[in-house]
């Protein structure tokens, strides 16, 4: 356990003269990214002290350079990264900035005035740091490798270890308030590794962000990924599709610098989609160009945080020629699942185990049973393992639980809830129940929510919503169960038309149903909205918008 370099720092000394970002204020090299994180952590230093202790320390920048700058400043300090959302509503920022109990905010000078009030609501113990302009503009600086290395060694206050604390990311909170997910700098060496192998990033990459930067979608595949291979990773302020579309086919580039990877949640697949049917959908001839082009220069394009629709996954590849690959994650764990680069791209499955994954399915249990509950393994696997199970055609469900160096330390201040999700013998409960079918893992969903239980049979909400999304005339629609006296759970569905301004015709679409899945999974209650209540992810909170889109139900 000695001290270390920051893996990021020490990748960034390899590649000085490369392109790390591309924003919207021009190229911004790994020296500059560098440089300008060092003299950061020297103003970090100064604002809070060189504590003994590693401070959390909050920023609040736009997706641009100025927030990897934060990030690796605060690691060059020696303190812990927390990434704040520019766009979330103040309540939400002052209950983060509280749960953390930042000492310093770190903030872009557009958001100098959230920042005066949020200092205002939250106290007067924390302190704050506006980064003028100059700091997101691109600079020329030139300084000797071996110069750096020493200014990064001296900016430390504190020691820091493989296992020293260095990000603190918030949950999604689809489930409930977010929980701070604290991961050691070990967690995010191990959760990035993984994936670098998985999908054999190189420094040849060039990867199209759009993603929100305070989620481990956005921070760890998205963002780390590139930057700890010497990649280039082009940052949007926001998601986009006409832009997103633009960076696809754009051709006023060189070769080396077109988009080789694109990564998203699968609401924006969605809305890709949606622009390519207004922009490109008529005209053979430019679905044709689209289609050459994409495939040309794209070499993978993956989709996780939430389950990505079949009909999405089908539509995709007839327009691109691509098969998205589909990787399943958590804040907690990163993404331990994904479907193989070389591998069969089976829609509606989340593949294999990411290296140094250990992956158990377990006899489903109540959560509430905590860590000392007994619990049955079905069914225990490894990446390193792998390849000795992938001729097993058994179906195996479970809860899913994970082991590995991915695992993060603890949730903050909230040793309850940390020791809820472990077993004694050490397995994280993700609270997710998954399925291992023919050599790859398919999820079945969150216990808590996606997995009903109506009379004795245990029902994917997910597999619902997938048949239902292959309906022409369904957009949208979330499933969930409601409580019935007789069943237990009765499968209850909302949805969003096509066409608004028509109606469905209910009895033809439980016939439609009927013809295509379980009679016990067709829905029995149904409810028509004009959109869900979706948060930053895409993700339905399904118990509490359940207790609204059927609070009439007794
Ligand atoms: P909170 O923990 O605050 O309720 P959250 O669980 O949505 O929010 P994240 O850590 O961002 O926060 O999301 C992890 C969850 O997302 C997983 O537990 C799982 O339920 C879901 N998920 C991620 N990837 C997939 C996928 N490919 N298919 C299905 N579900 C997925
Ligand atoms: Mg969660």
């Amino acid at each position: 356990n000695s001290p270390i370099h920051v893996p990021a720092h020490h990748i960034a000394l390899q590649h000085l003269d490369r392109v790390a970002i591309k924003d919207n204020y021009g190229s911004h090299t790994y020296l500059d990214v560098l440089l300008k994180a060092v003299r950061l952590a020297n103003l970090i230093n100064d604002t809070v002290g060189p504590g003994k202790s590693q401070e959390r320390i909050g920023f609040l920048c736009p997706n641009d350079s100025t927030y990897v700058i934060s990030q690796w400043a605060c690691w060059a300090a020696g303190h812990i990264a927390v990434p704040l959302s520019p766009v979330h509503p103040p309540s939400l920022l002052d209950y983060y900035i509280k749960d953390c109990n930042a000492a310093l905010l770190i903030a872009s000078q557009k958001h100098s005035e959230l920042v005066s009030a949020l200092k205002k609501t939250v106290g007067s113990e924390v302190q704050s740091l506006i980064l003028e302009e100059s700091w997101q503009q691109e600079t020329n600086e030139k300084c000797m490798s071996s110069q750096l290395d020493s200014i990064l060694s001296g900016t430390k206050s504190v020691n820091f270890y493989r296992d020293s604390d260095a990000m603190m990311l918030y949950t999604s909170g689809t489930t409930g308030k977010p929980k701070g997910v604290l991961l050691s700098h070990r967690n995010i060496n191990a959760q990035v590794r993984m994936l670098i192998e998985v999908w054999q990033w190189t420094k040849k990459d060039v990867i199209v962000h759009a993603l929100p930067l305070h989620h481990t979608h956005g921070v760890i595949n998205a963002l780390l990924c590139p930057l700890y291979v010497g990649a280039s990773c082009i940052m949007l302020p926001k998601f986009d599709s006409k832009t997103i579309w633009d960076h696809f086919l754009n051709t006023n580039v060189s070769r080396e610098e077109k988009p080789t990877l694109f990564m998203g949640v699968p609401t924006m697949y969605s809305k890709l989609l949606a622009h390519y049917d207004t922009a490109f959908g008529d005209n053979p001839r430019t679905r044709e160009y689209v289609k050459a082009s994409i495939s040309n220069n794209i070499r993978v394009m993956i989709s996780g945080s939430a389950a990505l629709p079949e009909p999405v996954f089908h539509k995709w590849k007839a327009a691109t020629g691509l098969e998205i690959v589909e990787r399943y994650g958590m804040t907690e764990i990163g993404s331990v699942l994904s479907i193989p680069l070389d591998g069969e791209r089976r829609a509606g499955y989340v593949g294999v185990p990411s290296p140094g994954v250990s992956i158990r399915l377990v006899e489903f249990q109540p959560s509430s049973l905590g860590a000392k509950a007994n619990y049955r393994v079905l069914f225990e696997t490894s990446h390193e393992q792998f390849s000795s199970h992938m001729k097993n055609d058994k179906i195996i469900s479970g809860d899913l639980l994970i082991k590995g160096p991915n695992v993060f330390k603890c949730y903050w201040n909230k040793p309850e809830a940390t020791a809820k999700d472990f077993t004694a013998d050490g397995w994280f409960r993700t609270g997710d129940a998954a399925q291992f079918d023919n050599g790859y893992f398919k999820i079945l969903g969150r216990l808590s929510a996606d997995i009903i239980k109506s009379g004795g049979f245990k029902i994917s909400a997910l597999e619902i919503e997938t048949h239902l999304l292959g309906h022409p005339e369904i957009a949208d629609c979330t499933v969930f169960g409601i409580p019935d006296v007789t069943w237990g759970q009765k499968v209850a569905a909302v949805l969003v038309l096509a066409n608004p301004e028509k109606s469905i015709d209910l009895v033809a679409l439980k016939k439609w149903c009927k013809e295509r899945m379980a009679p016990y999974i067709v829905p029995s209650e149904w409810r028509i909205y004009s959109e869900l209540p979706r948060n930053a992810l895409g993700k339905v909170n399904k118990v509490e918008f359940a207790k609204v889109a059927f609070s009439d139900q007794p």
